[in-house]
């Protein structure tokens, strides 16, 4: 099939360039931390693919005309229409982001002592979990474990360990099944349909309520299309209606398939369930109709739900981030296989043998790529998940070092992820030439985002 993005540039924005110069004192100023990096002191952005995607003009057009009514805002009712017709869950309670829609859920669903459940929780999302005094337990499917190997469901759920847990010494702790589709704390693997029934029937049968971390439905539906046996005939859109109506509901963030700056919802099919977090969402969020959003955001997210899930455009995006995974391959790098679509998942571990866990060869990879390029990303290695001793030392290494490389949606063009494409490989000609890093202060929550690191002697 020929693709294209299905959209053109009509409003564009200025790139910052800067010297090595510059790039070295803006990234000892940050505390070799790239969340901390001011983002004109960045080239090519791609730490997330999270409220960075570019809006339609029909987007802006909706936001434009957005009612502001505090109480049964038009906005909001176009809002839950678009997703009450995608999810067929009864309730939608609109949240600002993602993490919102976790903290009311699961402050409602869990308790101290239970358990949360997940193929992969994400960083907020078990934040979200712990702070309710519960714990977050990740059970990805073996074939995770195997960076290089084509199996293209890589995101699911480790089944026959779900089934243990629900019928062992611990079932009567866990309170919620998460399922995260795509699996992005899982190298951007997708979920299959099977897999995701299936959970949904054990946790079903074990009187567990399973929900959907839903934040790349569309990624995931797309992924599903092109890979799952039964399913190449069907459009995206049924295989997302089909996905949120095997489970209990949803928390979604909608800064990534919403293609919106903000925006986010909870969706429920227990009306009491529901009730529940509607308080919650009113004392903390906002009214119900519109939950922590402006009018504006909630217009603009309904029309980027009407976008995200048309099939030109998830087929240039999947072709995008192929494109990109061949070139970092050619280029000598290796990414977890097969690509997926919102992220490339460097191996970081395999391009710098020469640097041990503790140096944190991922966090290198990462900062060597804004050094050479201005490019930023994200490790997800020892750094992000690694255990560490009072002195900062790394106890226990994470299974792999990989830097993640999101792509925002609609935003950069072929023309950019060629020069990606082109650092990476210079790069890759000299990699003994990256040197490690050690960490000079680490809170102890939450702590990649206010790490400050140093080059290691
Ligand atoms: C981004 C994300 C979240 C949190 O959403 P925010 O809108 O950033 O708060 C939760 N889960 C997953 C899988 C995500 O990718």
């Amino acid at each position: 099939m020929r693709t294209f993005p299905p959209y053109r540039a009509q409003v564009v924005a200025e790139i910052p360039i800067t010297t090595r110069e510059q790039r070295e004192r803006a990234l000892a100023e940050a505390g070799y931390n790239a969340f901390n990096l001011p983002a004109d002191q960045v080239t090519i952005d791609l730490l997330t693919d999270s409220g960075t995607g570019a809006v339609s003009t029909r987007q802006e057009a909706a936001a434009a005309a957005a009612d502001r009514s505090y109480a049964g805002s038009a906005s909001f009712f176009r809002f839950r229409e678009i997703l009450a017709e995608l999810t067929h869950y009864p309730h939608i309670l609109p949240v600002h982001q993602g993490r919102a829609a976790e903290r009311v859920l699961f402050s409602t669903v869990l308790a101290p002592g239970k358990i949360s459940v997940s193929n992969t929780h994400f960083d907020t999302t078990r934040a979200n979990v712990e702070l309710t005094g519960a714990e977050a337990r990740d059970l990805p499917c073996a074939e995770f474990a195997d960076l290089d190997s084509l199996e293209p469901f890589k995101g699911n759920i480790d089944l026959p360990s779900l089934e243990a847990l629900l019928t062992g010494p611990e079932a009567g702790r866990v309170g919620q099944v998460l399922i995260t589709i795509t699996n992005n704390g899982g190298g951007g693997q997708p979920v299959s349909m099977a897999n995701l029934a299936a959970a949904a029937k054990l946790a079903r049968a074990h009187g567990v309520p399973v929900f959907l971390d839903a934040a790349r439905f569309a990624e995931n539906a797309w992924l599903v299309v092109q890979r799952e046996p039964g399913y190449a005939g069907k459009t995206p859109r049924e295989v997302a209606e089909e996905a949120f109506q095997l489970v209990d509901g949803c928390v979604a963030s909608l800064k990534k398939d919403g293609i919106s700056p903000m925006g986010a919802f909870i969706g429920l099919t227990d009306p009491e369930l529901a009730q529940r977090c509607e308080g919650n969402l009113i004392a903390t969020e906002g009214f119900r109709t519109y939950g922590g959003l402006g009018a504006h955001d909630l217009d603009r997210v309904a029309q980027g739900l009407r976008e995200v899930l048309d099939p030109n455009y998830l087929a240039a995006r999947a072709g995008e981030a192929a494109r990109l995974a061949r070139l970092a391959n050619d280029a000598g790098v290796d990414i977890v296989q097969p690509a997926g679509i919102h992220a490339l998942y460097l191996n970081a571990g395999r391009l710098l043998p020469h640097l041990p866990a503790s140096r944190f060869p991922g966090h290198s990879l990462a900062c060597e790529l804004y050094l050479e390029g201005g490019i930023r990303c994200v490790e997800l290695g020892s750094l992000y998940l690694g255990t560490l001793d009072e002195n900062r030392e790394l106890v226990t290494p994470a299974p792999f070092e990989l830097v993640r490389v999101a792509l925002p949606r609609r935003v950069y063009s072929q023309g950019h992820y060629d020069y990606v494409a082109e650092v990476l490989a210079d790069i890759a000609k000299n990699p003994e030439r990256v040197p490690g890093y050690r960490i000079v202060d680490a809170p102890d929550f939450l702590r990649h985002f206010n790490l400050r690191m140093a080059p290691a002697a």
